[in-house]
């Protein structure tokens, strides 16, 4: 069982808080780059020869910019060189402004049964500092015009502790999800990273992010609510309805191996982890060349038990600590700090599998780092 990520580094516009890999003046090599996406496809194929594909996720960028030919091309070209599950998820990213019925009724006829919507906010002002090229009229509605169109399986995607964002504003914004009967959010805590727009609009204080109290207070409200409305918190950032789980992201989580292609796209085998150069020239220039266009590192036993740590902590499953003793043995500081943290109640043993309480949502990155060999 395996995944494949394709990550298609286009877009419209740049986003002020983004700091993904993409280029917006892609239009003189788009096809270029399909090229070399389907060679890549093609020369990685003995890396999950002999693994079932469960999943297809095209990421980026912006995988709504492809053209249906070319998301055709790509699937044929996988569909050609491995062997896919017959009930396979097939998840295209798509931003609002680019969902009309004719585009959701021909992407479902290429394979695509998931779409992941980039949502963040179904407030025009906000919309407008993110520097989003969809308002939130077409926010509203590409859901409905999506669930016309047949696709079933619709995640949206939220931003929390936003400037200017009180807990009523957030709570509305979460009614708003609700309401459009999705089968799935990711709602994210907004990140100022550096080398974005943002980053500089903070260092200028003409943008404040939300205080750390605040974030914390929109978690706790946005778990709540979801819970309410039929969603299981499967992962820190992840709610689902019974029966939609995303299976490509908890295939990451639960430590299946991926195979990612396209500049910037990471993958993982089980003993090592690679990612490919996050340049759009340089990557079509090694691909054509037959040249690999990756970075690889072998994982050792400590990154290993701390990457599942990690990933196993966010999820509702937790963390096997039969697996995670199979990486290294546990330290007399581990286990004190354990046992730290199960007097907190931040944590719990179900079955030797450890997992966060309610509480320790709130602590995850923080808890596993404690924890970290
Ligand atoms: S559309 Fe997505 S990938 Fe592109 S700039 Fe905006 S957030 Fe980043």
């Amino acid at each position: 069982m395996a995944g494949i990520y394709i990550h298609i580094p286009f877009c419209k516009q740049k986003c002020t808080y983004c700091d993904f890999h993409f280029s917006t003046s892609y239009q003189s090599y788009y096809d270029s780059m399909i090229s070399c996406l389907q060679k890549e496809i093609v020369a990685r194929k003995d890396e999950i020869q002999n693994q079932v594909i469960e999943t297809i996720y095209f990421g980026g960028g912006t995988p709504s910019l492809l053209k249906t030919t070319d998301i055709e091309k790509l699937l044929q070209t996988i569909h050609a060189t491995f062997h896919c599950a017959e009930n396979l998820e097939c998840t295209l990213e798509a931003n609002p402004d680019d969902i009309t019925l004719q585009q959701v009724e021909a992407w479902k006829s290429t394979g695509i049964n998931r779409l992941s919507v980039g949502i963040q906010s179904f407030d025009s002002e906000d919309l407008l500092w993110m520097n989003r090229a969809h308002s939130a009229d077409e926010g509203l509605n590409c859901i409905r015009i999506a669930q016309k169109g047949g696709i079933k399986n619709i995640s949206l995607d939220l931003i929390y502790g936003l400037p200017n964002m009180d807990n009523d504003r957030w709570m509305k914004q979460i009614q708003q999800a609700i309401d459009l009967d999705v089968t799935h959010i990711s709602a994210y805590c907004l990140t100022v990273e550096e080398k974005t727009a943002l980053h500089q609009l903070v260092k200028k204080k003409q943008i404040q992010p939300a205080s750390n109290e605040q974030q914390s207070e929109q978690f706790e409200l946005l778990i709540s609510a979801l819970k309410n409305a039929g969603f299981e918190h499967y992962e820190i950032s992840n709610f689902a309805k019974p029966g939609f789980i995303s299976k490509h992201n908890s295939n990451y989580w639960k430590g299946i191996h991926y195979l990612g292609i396209g500049p910037s796209a990471h993958s993982f085998d089980g003993n090592s982890r690679s990612w490919n150069i996050a340049n759009n020239q340089q990557y079509m220039r090694l691909i054509n060349a037959d040249e690999i266009a990756f970075e690889k590192e072998i994982l050792s036993s400590k990154d290993q038990f701390n990457e599942l740590l990690l990933t196993g902590l966010r999820t509702c499953w937790g963390v096997d600590m039969t697996a995670l003793q199979k990486h290294l043995p546990f330290s007399k500081e581990f286990e004190m700090k354990l046992a730290d943290f199960q007097a907190k109640k931040w944590i719990r043993m179900e079955e030797n599998q450890l997992i966060l309480s309610e509480e320790g949502k709130h602590w995850a990155d923080f808890i596993a780092q404690e924890l970290f060999a």
